[in-house]
């Protein structure tokens, strides 16, 4: 049923966005005047599309898995605060022998807690989005060859495609800037602060609620995303706490409730 709810979401927001993307382009020629700079405009307003397309991918895929729940409630429960202690975790029985999907989401879910850097490689921080985009891909390309998606809706969609990839990594750079790791590269930084790539105050606000400000290329579709995930939650389809938020309550609710240890000063008060 869930599935069922996302994948209309999903058609949807998709058949939304072709309807926005087929209009901007004949909308800029108006706004433009329908000269040869019309083809230079239309490019520029379709790269800014396609870039604002893949950072809203990115907080769907993003927000998706959050809101996924590690089925071993152990596995669920555990979390280590550094990214040493996660790699130290991951070679243990309770991470080894857990279902690849419980494997995947507690080591997805981890940067929360354990934030930076991160516990993956970046050849791995690449395959994460690799996987989707090689799928996805090709079958936008054949629905662009065959006739089947409009021309400028495939055209956004493939650069989208292209650009988001290295989304992990300007997660991560603004990750980095925080810790005042970029201070030698005004460069990263100037990109980050013109919003081109993520700024960390953009990203901010997920590490403290984990409901909002899921997108992780740029920043730009988080007001969208953000309506998007409130309307999700509304609708039953998302939880109303998010599973990193769950699971702290209830490791506090957890330590709370354990029994403190006698101490031989409780033993003597105990005896008066
Ligand atoms: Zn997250
Ligand atoms: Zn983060």
């Amino acid at each position: 049923m869930l599935e069922l709810k996302l994948l209309c979401v999903g058609l949807a927001g998709f058949a939304v966005a072709c309807l926005v993307i087929e209009t901007a382009g004949p909308c800029a020629g108006k706004v433009f005047g329908e000269s040869d700079a019309n083809l230079y405009t239309r490019t520029i307003v379709e790269l800014l599309l396609a870039l604002y397309v893949a950072d809203f991918v990115t907080g769907c895929i993003h927000m998706l898995l959050d809101f996924q729940t590690v089925e071993d409630d152990e596995l669920r429960l555990h979390f280590e605060t550094t990214v040493p202690a996660v790699e130290e975790f991951e070679k243990t029985p309770l991470f080894t022998k857990a279902t690849e999907r419980d494997r995947y989401l507690w080591n997805f879910h981890s940067h929360h807690e354990a934030v930076f850097p991160s516990s993956d490689s970046q050849l791995e921080l690449f395959m994460q989005l690799f996987q989707y985009v090689r799928v996805v891909w090709p079958l936008f390309f054949m629905g662009y060859y065959y006739g089947y998606i409009p021309e400028a809706t495939s055209r956004v969609w493939l650069v989208a495609l292209i650009v988001g990839l290295p989304t992990q990594q300007t997660h991560f750079l603004a990750h980095a800037r925080k810790r005042g790791l970029l201070k030698d590269y005004p460069f990263i930084e100037a990109l980050q602060d013109y919003r081109i790539i993520l700024h960390p105050d953009a990203h901010s606000a997920h590490h403290t609620t984990f409901n909002c400000n899921f997108c992780i290329l740029n920043g730009w579709a988080n007001p969208l995303m953000n309506q998007v995930a409130r309307l999700l939650t509304h609708a039953g389809v998302l939880a109303e706490e998010p599973p990193t938020a769950r699971n702290r309550r209830e490791r506090e609710e957890m330590t709370s409730k354990a029994p403190r240890p006698v101490t031989p000063d409780a033993v003597l008060v105990a005896a008066k």
